[in-house]
């Protein structure tokens, strides 16, 4: 029997004189579905009784009921049910799903699902060029139309932070596009910033794509990053995660793509994004869903026709969300004249639908494929070859022989900074915490709840490498748990508790010293009090000298549209207040000062009303600022005012900043003034604090050329 692929079907510029032959009457079709209500996905009416005439493996004819009349078509009675397109998945990682194309396209089939456009990022970062075009190979044999988004960022984070598989350059990209017609589009263009920030190599894989004729796809988070990306050619995202960035990035010319997702996720951002339409008055049609990543188990589950019936259940009617499933992403890749709709011509990738959208039969280039949910023998038995990886694919683990998977014990107080696992599992969070010294790390897991997470460098070029790390939450009490699946990077993490056996000699328990304490005695007496009190308040300032420090800093804000460094964005007050704070201090010390820092950590969240942004709010977890220590008000007294130019105009106390916060049951902690990230960590060189400023004047920039700068008059 012959092959089931996307081949299959002829190119439509073949077969023209065959489709109006049969759509004119003058030959007869070779299948004929009859009696079926049809979705039209082009006017998003059901249309009733009408029978689909199918030629070749397309689409001559949707005509009345009753119109065949010939004898030789095979009937197919379809009477009671829906008929729509097949869906179309505009953005998709196959290797998420940990199978490969032929195996993913039985379970796309069975959800109704016949095209895909897959973005093979993982296998990119894994295996560089040879990855993605075995995924070619892989995909062009399997019965699915499949085509590819070039993984855009590869690697996906800087090297300093782990050693990736691939590297895929502007000039890799461009003899992709060259060799495979198939790649269709450049695949989310992940690195948002550095886009943004008008990175070379970013826009010269811009411009790989951008000059071939291909459209770029895109992922961005943060709406102040929406114009730069819409200016850089970026023309879709499935990152929208609220109704207002899915509003700007419509407004942007940004394809929306909802991404349906596991409800118990953050991925599943549908109904939040969908919004725009069904609140804000937002046109569909340039709308579409998808998946993004599906674990193999829930592409039975959570399949596009889930998505889909997600969008039903959000709002849309029955025939938009379908078209959002179909004909949206076909027209986004300029492939609506092939399939995403029931017109003449068109591929017949068909779905049978019952009244509550779910899908019962799929024709595949107008093969029955799928029949009563169950995949047909003529699947089956296409499905029964498939393509093989070439050897090097199953071979991408390059370890030494051995590997020390866990830190030696520290023999003295140390502060670690562990990672925080939560879920549902996509935030990270940062604390550290003290260890004091231990006969074994038992005794620290127990004490902190902590366990070992280590991370060795799989790749050839960083074979063995290996980092240490403490994970605290994981709740993880006895054996181990290792993965080398992890995007991007995928080198091996491995998660273990504390295992007793030979790991060398136990180090000495260090004695604790004593501490050593002051004691005051002869302040007791009264001629020593006044010194006591220049003892007690050495290092403090004066009122007056404090409100000139605050001036100072406040001298140093930026200009909303120019942002000229060395300026400091107060006037985006909605992030960056770590990079705010250590520059100040930075400033400070240079000025003679000994700055503090005040961290501010939210029981629920912080508010605080504020001209300088548009919602004339602002809302943090926590918050940070300096503090310097002054006199007075009265003789003998001094406390730690705090220096905050964002949400002041004079240093205030600490009950006053936290008062405006709007969260009594916040908490206040003091820190010195090296401390640079919340929950600790410093930035010595300042590079990080650079690093941020410039991200947030960026996003002042941004935000005073779109809606003007702020101040803004109309808040309260
Ligand atoms: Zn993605």
């Amino acid at each position: 029997m012959a092959s089931l692929t996307r081949f299959s079907v002829k190119p439509l510029s073949t077969m023209t004189r065959q489709l109006a032959a049969v759509a004119a009457g003058r030959a007869d079709p070779d299948v004929v579905i009859k009696g079926a209500r049809v979705l039209s996905t082009y006017s998003e009416r059901l249309l009733a009784d009408r029978e689909i005439w199918l030629t070749g493996g397309r689409i001559a004819a949707v005509k009345p009921s009753g119109a065949h009349k010939g004898s030789a078509a095979r009937i197919h009675d379809a009477r009671g049910s829906i008929v729509a397109p097949g869906l179309v998945d505009p953005h998709i990682h196959i290797e998420s799903s940990m199978v490969t194309a032929c195996a993913y396209a039985e379970a796309a089939l069975l959800n109704g699902t016949t095209t895909i456009f897959c973005d093979s990022h993982e296998i990119g970062n894994v295996m560089d060029v040879g990855g993605v075009e075995a995924m070619l190979e892989d995909a062009r044999q399997a019965p699915l139309s499949i085509f590819l988004t070039v993984p855009s960022t590869v690697p996906a984070t800087s090297p300093r932070l782990e050693t990736a598989g691939g590297d895929l350059t502007a000039a890799k990209i461009a003899a992709l596009f060259d060799k495979w017609p198939e790649a269709v589009a450049l695949g989310e263009k992940m690195d948002f910033v550095q886009v943004a920030m008008g990175d070379e190599r970013s826009h010269a894989i811009l411009a790989a794509s951008l000059e071939r004729g291909r459209p770029v796809s895109g992922h961005v988070y943060g709406r102040e990053f929406v114009a730069a990306y819409a200016a850089s050619g970026v023309t879709d995202t499935h990152e929208a995660i609220d109704r207002e960035i899915a509003d700007e990035m419509l407004e942007a010319g940004i394809w929306l793509f909802l991404r349906g997702g596991p409800p118990t996720t953050p991925w599943h951002s549908l109904p939040q994004a969908i919004k725009t339409v069904t609140e804000l008055g937002a046109s569909h049609k340039r709308v579409a869903v998808c998946t993004d990543d599906r674990d193999a188990h829930d592409l039975m589950l959570f399949g596009l026709d889930w998505v889909t019936r997600e969008a039903i259940k959000a709002g849309m009617t029955p025939q938009q969300a379908w078209a959002m499933g179909s004909l949206h992403g076909a027209t986004r890749f300029g492939m609506d004249g092939e399939i995403g709709g029931m017109g003449g011509g068109r591929r017949a990738d068909l779905v049978l639908l019952d009244d509550d959208h779910k899908p019962v039969s799929t024709w595949y280039g107008g093969e029955l494929v799928v029949e009563d949910g169950k995949i047909t023998p003529r699947l089956d038995e296409a499905l029964s070859t498939r393509y093989r990886y070439p050897d090097a694919a199953y071979h991408t683990v390059k370890l030494p022989k051995q590997v020390k998977l866990t830190p030696p014990l520290p023999t003295g107080t140390v502060v670690a900074h562990t990672i925080k696992t939560e879920l549902p599992g996509i935030t990270l969070g940062h604390v550290t915490v003290r260890l004091e010294p231990a006969k074994t790390w038992q005794d620290h897991f127990d004490k902190h709840g902590l366990c070992f997470v280590t991370v060795v460098e799989r790749h050839a070029k960083s074979a063995g490498n290996v980092a240490y790390g403490l994970l605290s939450n994981f709740n993880l009490k006895r054996g181990a748990v290792a993965s080398s699946v992890g995007h991007d990077s995928h080198n091996i993490i491995d998660v273990r508790a504390f295992m007793p056996g030979p790991d060398g000699p136990l180090p000495p328990f260090p004695k604790p010293e004593l501490l050593k304490l002051p004691w005051p005695i002869r302040l007791w007496r009264w001629p020593w009090w006044p010194w006591w009190w220049w003892w007690y308040c050495w290092g403090c300032i004066s009122a007056k000298r404090a409100q000139q420090v605050f001036d100072a800093m406040s001298a140093t804000s930026c200009a909303p549209l120019t942002v000229p460094a060395p300026c400091i964005p107060f006037l985006y007050p909605d992030d960056g207040c770590w990079a705010r704070a250590h520059e100040m201090c930075r400033l400070m010390i240079n000025m003679g000062l000994s700055p503090r820092k005040v961290w501010i950590d939210a029981s629920t969240h912080l508010h605080v009303n504020t001209k300088n942004n548009p919602n004339c709010f602002v809302e943090w977890g926590w918050h940070v600022a300096p503090t310097l220590c002054v006199r007075g008000p009265y003789f003998f007294q001094h406390q730690e005012m705090v220096i905050d130019p964002s949400l002041f105009t004079t240093p205030v106390s600490k009950a006053t900043w936290k008062g405006v916060q709007g969260d009594p049951g916040a908490t206040l902690t003091d820190t010195d003034a090296t401390q640079f990230w919340h929950g600790g960590g410093d930035d010595p060189t300042y590079s990080n604090t650079n690093y941020y400023l410039n991200v947030y004047r960026l996003a002042l920039q941004a935000r005073a050329v779109q809606v003007g700068p702020p101040p803004y008059a109309y808040c309260p």
